[in-house]
Order: structure tokens, then sequence, then C-alpha cells
């Protein structure tokens, strides 16, 4: 096969999954960390959890409290899916190359739910991630567009 008509069937199916999962993945919370006068806290969260951690940082510090904030708000490229470490909702993160390798690796060995948004939007962020890269990625892309046809095959 062809990379042109490869990197087409990847593309066709992004698209598929996007029509999919758009509503779950426009619902999806930026990803935010909370800045401390000890440095950054090293968790993730969604704006909401981390607003409220935010607030109560502050309450038990009153001398620094404007030392404390909420940091982020924008959509970042990360080496996974990333979820608030209070509230466990999925954020709404890019991948590296790197990151989406491992996606597909965790989606290959738990198993796709067939028609399941959740699976078709991480789908969709792998798709978008691999489709344009280094021809290495090229069985990758294979397995998450296998993957992808299981994944909307099923939900038809
Ligand atoms: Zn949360």
């Amino acid at each position: 096969m062809s990379d042109i008509i490869h990197y087409q069937r990847a593309t066709d199916l992004e698209f598929e999954l996007d029509d999919l999962s758009r509503p779950l993945r426009q619902q999806r919370p930026e990803i935010h960390w909370i800045s401390t006068p000890d440095g950054d806290q090293g968790s993730e969260w969604c704006g909401r959890c981390g607003h409220f951690k935010v607030r109560h940082l502050q309450r038990h510090d009153r001398k620094r409290r404007d030392s404390y904030f909420l940091d982020g708000g924008w959509r970042t490229e990360e080496d996974g899916f990333r979820y608030c470490c209070a509230c466990g909702v999925q954020l709404d993160v890019g991948l590296t190359t790197y990151g989406a390798l491992e996606a597909i690796e965790s989606l290959d060995h738990f198993g796709i739910r067939p028609g399941n948004a959740e699976d078709a939007a991480d789908l969709s962020e792998i798709l978008s991630t691999l489709a344009w890269h280094e021809p290495q990625n090229a069985g990758a892309v294979e397995r998450a567009a296998d993957l992808a046809e299981a994944l909307l095959w099923s939900a038809t």
C-alpha cells in the first residue's frame, strides 16, 4: 500500500472518529496546574477542582495567599492522556508522538469498546498526532486505523 493511500485512510477514519466524539471532546476541560509559593504542585486539574483547591490552600496560608494561583487553561501536548487528579475527568490535551505510540499500546492491550465515544476521541487524537509524521510511525498508524475501523464498523 502506498503512503498516500495509507494516510488517506487514516485521515478519513480520523474524520469519522471526530464526528462520533466531538460532543464529548468539546466538554473536556482544559488542563490546569497549581502554582504555590514553594513551586508547581505537580498535579493536573480541571478548572473547577483546581479553583477550589487553590482557595483551600489560600485559606490555610493567609500570609502567602497571593502566591497561590491556578495556571494553565490552554491546550498542551503531553506524553499521554491526562485526567483531573481530583474528579478524574479526562482533560483536553494533545499528544506527543511518544504519547500517541504509548496510547495505541494501551488501547491494543485493553481493547477497543465498539461505538464508544471516549475511545473514538482517544483514537482521533492518536491519528491526528501520527498521520503526518515520520514513516517509522506507519505501523502504528496502521494499528490505530485497524482499531478505528473496529470501533466504527461495530457502531453502525
Ligand atoms: Zn476535576
